[in-house]
């Protein structure tokens, strides 16, 4: 009896949850299991860094699996098409995966999971990707959350399931051994990945723990105090590994809460306070998935944003004039992440300054970011746009010349990434025009204390509505 595990953003074998239950099944029945990939041509047709990112994460963590003399398989096509070639290939008996909660994804369990169970194949379904799942934590009368506060109040005090381990030996002797499913969709697979614009060379799941550990031994006790200083490592740089799974969320946050103790513990609340965040977006887009297109505020759903492509282009390029937010928007092209403070930034320009529909924005981090998670992107751009639940207000306006001085005082951040400016000495990196030095710069694209108005205006005009 055979039993197929589906990776599909839990690329590892540590506390893999679809994992050990299926090794379990396949102990029980003295049964095989087979590990499966379906490539999928949704996500092979854009070439952009999420999706090569992710990719190649796939791609390394298949190589680590060959080491220990496991194979997994790869299927390209469209869904039915895949999974019909898969029950054919292994006549399986079921199935093992970590299931999504939110948008597309979901709607493909949904879809293959009726599928399958068509076909007499078990379906067996986990929530792994979130400390807690979607449905979890709710209001004593049943409704979910709207505000953060009081959710983290209720998640924390929830019991944190700990990590579950892998036999790997046990594992091994469980594998299916046959030749490749199909050698083609393999190749064509390889090819793909020939083809990248970027690499990224640390994808795998030892390179994930690696980074954990580090942050914990280095940056974690001062996370309180240097969390929004762009210019220095204070942040864990996890979201790529959170996203793909590299990392499960339970091995981060129990690493995280045994330094409870060690003289740090607001640092160690305050990253809590971050996966619990994530969480929270989490539950928000999987009760009220029109957020992805539509403001969370139903007063806010037709305001009329602008859709200027010139103005569009030149926040994409880095080219606004504004040192800090152009330092970000290049961070972002350069690396395919971008600091919070300045995902924050960049995100209230777009909206605020230029007044741009923050769809806009959010397609573009989709393309570019490699941790791109559906529900924080869109809870984020709502945050910063002061139309999601929780949001900050629409008169607090952040201003991106006293953003840059308070976060990036000498300019380190600023000079990392807008080379141009190098020259200037610090008092004059946040507003070059007023420096007597020449650099060849564009000057500020936008007033920022008129468009503060006018976006102020903008939603009071709604407010009256
Ligand atoms: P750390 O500070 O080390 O935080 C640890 C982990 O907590 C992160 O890896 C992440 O999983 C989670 N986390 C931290 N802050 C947030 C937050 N505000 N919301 C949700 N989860 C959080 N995060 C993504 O993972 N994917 C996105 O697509 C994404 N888009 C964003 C868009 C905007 C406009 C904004 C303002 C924020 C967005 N974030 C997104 C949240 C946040 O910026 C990143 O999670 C963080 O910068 C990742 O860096 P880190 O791993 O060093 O974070």
């Amino acid at each position: 009896q055979t039993a197929v595990v589906w990776f599909r953003r839990d690329f590892r074998l540590h506390d893999h949850t679809a994992l050990v239950h299926a090794l379990r099944w396949a102990k029980e029945r003295e049964g095989k299991l087979l590990f499966f990939f379906h490539f999928d041509p949704y996500f092979a047709k854009e070439r952009t860094y999420h999706h090569e990112y992710f990719f190649q994460t796939v791609e390394r963590f298949r190589q680590s699996l060959c080491e220990y003399g496991i194979h997994m398989h790869v299927l390209y096509g469209d869904t039915d098409q895949v999974f019909t070639r898969l029950i054919y290939h292994t006549n399986m008996r079921a199935i093992f995966l970590n299931k999504d909660e939110v948008g597309r994804g979901k709607e493909r369990d949904n879809y293959v999971q009726a599928l399958l169970q068509r076909h007499g194949v078990e379906v067996y379904t986990y929530d792994d990707a979130h400390m807690h799942g979607a449905f979890e934590v709710r209001k004593a009368d049943g409704t979910p959350y709207k505000v953060y506060t009081p959710y983290y109040r209720a998640w924390r005090k929830r019991p944190k399931r700990f990590p579950l381990s892998v036999d790997i030996d046990l594992l091994r002797a469980h594998m299916l051994h046959i030749t490749p499913l199909s050698e083609q969709d393999e190749r064509m697979f390889t090819m793909w990945l020939a083809q990248c614009t970027k690499r990224w060379e640390h994808t795998s799941e030892q390179d994930a723990l690696h980074v954990l550990q580090q942050f914990i031994d280095t940056a974690l006790p001062y996370y309180h105090r240097k969390r929004d200083i762009p210019s220095v490592t204070g942040t864990s740089r996890l979201s790529p590994h959170i996203k793909a799974g590299t990392i499960s969320i339970r091995t981060v946050f129990h690493a995280v809460a045994q330094q409870f103790g060690n003289g740090y513990d607001e640092a160690v609340e305050t990253y809590i306070k971050e996966l619990a965040w994530r969480d929270f977006y989490h539950m928000i887009y999987a009760h009220f998935p029109f957020t992805k297109t539509e403001a969370f505020i139903e007063k806010y759903r037709h305001l009329p944003w602008l859709r200027d492509h010139e103005r569009f282009e030149a926040w994409k390029e880095g080219k606004t004039g504004f040192p800090f937010v152009d330092a970000g928007m290049r961070q972002l092209k350069k690396e395919g992440w971008m600091h919070n403070r300045l995902r924050m930034v960049v995100a209230s320009f777009l909206a605020k300054d230029y007044l741009i529909d923050w769809r806009m924005g959010e397609q573009y981090f989709q393309h570019m970011l490699i941790d791109y998670d559906e529900a924080s992107n869109i809870g984020g751009w709502q945050w910063a746009a002061s139309v999601g639940t929780d949001a900050v207000p629409y008169f607090r306006v952040f201003n991106p010349i006293e953003q840059s001085k308070k976060f990036d005082p000498d300019g380190t951040y600023i000079r990392t990434y807008v080379p141009e400016l190098s020259s200037l000495p610090s008092a004059h990196i946040h507003e070059p025009w007023k420096s007597n030095i020449k650099v060849d710069y564009p000057a500020p694209t936008v007033d920022h204390s008129l468009q503060r108005q006018r976006a102020i205006a903008l939603f009071q005009m709604n407010e009256r509505l």
